[in-house]
């Protein structure tokens, strides 16, 4: 394992590198503009999120959703999440972008339990998140102060956050466990390792990638990765929520290989707020 760890640890270095050359162009005076800006942004009410419904497959109810940042710019319009978050994550920029999202997470599912409906959100955090030990106290003093019971948080890992520093990231995703928070590794199969988390990490979930989910019914090696992905959660006592649904036909084969959850634009894209309530009040019959 040791070396395997050594062996992810050059790769990731790697990839940094090949970043610093990169940036050694043209793009890198956007790149610093962004994360200068991205400071005012914090501030300034530019950022939002969209909340996708994630829907239970056995009975079609949506009890929870995934919240997605978005950032509309004062000059360029709206940047896509994979612009910024990326630039964010290779600096401390990263610790307020979360604290933002997190909170305004929060405030969101405090005005769904003040309407009387109990919708679980869960929030995407970063590698730096995770190696950051302040983290779990920060998030309980935020619970507490909305007032939201713990287990309607969620946290999305991916197995490359966990690859920086295994040891203090198990120690982090340990404590969110022991707050209640319900956890689930994002992006199931593209990381690269996988077992290991399975037996060591206290997750609840596994989301398989939405590049197996879309061709599944059309390329046979897909399927054999979406279906072996549910047999080994299901093994580890653990369930599944499929990414990227975009027909009818996926969610009817999805079900038939028992996924309990699936997420995706055949359900809905992310919508803001004021969306996702009309949605959910269309979908309940209200
Ligand atoms: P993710 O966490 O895997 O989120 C799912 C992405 O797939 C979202 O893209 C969503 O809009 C998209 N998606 C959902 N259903 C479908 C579908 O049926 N078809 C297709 N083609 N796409 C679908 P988005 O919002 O652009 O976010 C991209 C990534 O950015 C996220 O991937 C996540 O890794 C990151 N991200 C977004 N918000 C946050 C955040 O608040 N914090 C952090 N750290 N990362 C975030
Ligand atoms: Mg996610
Ligand atoms: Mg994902
Ligand atoms: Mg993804």
């Amino acid at each position: 394992r040791c070396a395997d760890v050594a062996m992810y640890q050059a790769k990731t270095h790697g990839e940094n590198l090949h970043f610093y050359d990169a940036s050694m162009d043209a793009n890198s005076t956007r790149r610093l503009t962004i994360l200068a800006d991205l400071g005012v942004a914090i501030r300034s009410n530019q950022l939002q999120l969209h909340y996708q419904p994630r829907i239970d497959l056995a009975t079609g109810a949506c009890n929870g959703c995934e919240a997605l940042l978005r950032w509309v710019h004062p000059e360029q319009g709206m940047i896509p999440p994979g612009d910024f978050i990326p630039l964010a994550e290779m600096t401390e920029m990263i610790h307020p972008l979360s604290l933002w999202v997190l909170r305004e997470a929060l405030r969101q599912v405090r005005c769904w339990l003040d309407e009387g409906k109990e919708i679980a959100v869960a929030v995407n955090l970063s590698a730096r998140n995770l190696i950051d030990v302040r983290c779990p106290a920060l998030i309980q003093s935020l619970l507490h102060e909305f007032g939201v019971p713990n287990h309607l948080l969620e946290i999305e890992i991916t197995e490359s956050a966990l690859i920086t520093d295994p040891e203090r990231a198990l120690q982090v995703v340990q404590s969110f466990h022991d707050l209640g928070l319900h956890l689930a590794i994002d992006d199931f199969g593209t990381g690269y390792s996988s077992m290991s988390y399975l037996k060591r990490l206290p997750i609840q979930t596994l989301k398989v990638d939405r590049s197996f989910v879309k061709e599944m019914l059309t390329d046979e090696a897909d399927a054999v990765i979406v279906r072996s992905t549910i047999g080994l959660a299901h093994s580890f006592g653990l369930n599944v929520v499929a990414e990227g649904v975009e027909d009818e036909a996926t969610l009817q084969a999805l079900c038939n290989l028992q996924c309990e959850q699936a997420q995706g634009y055949h359900i809905s894209r992310p919508i803001p707020a004021a969306e996702f309530d009309a949605w959910y009040l269309q979908r309940r019959g209200n």
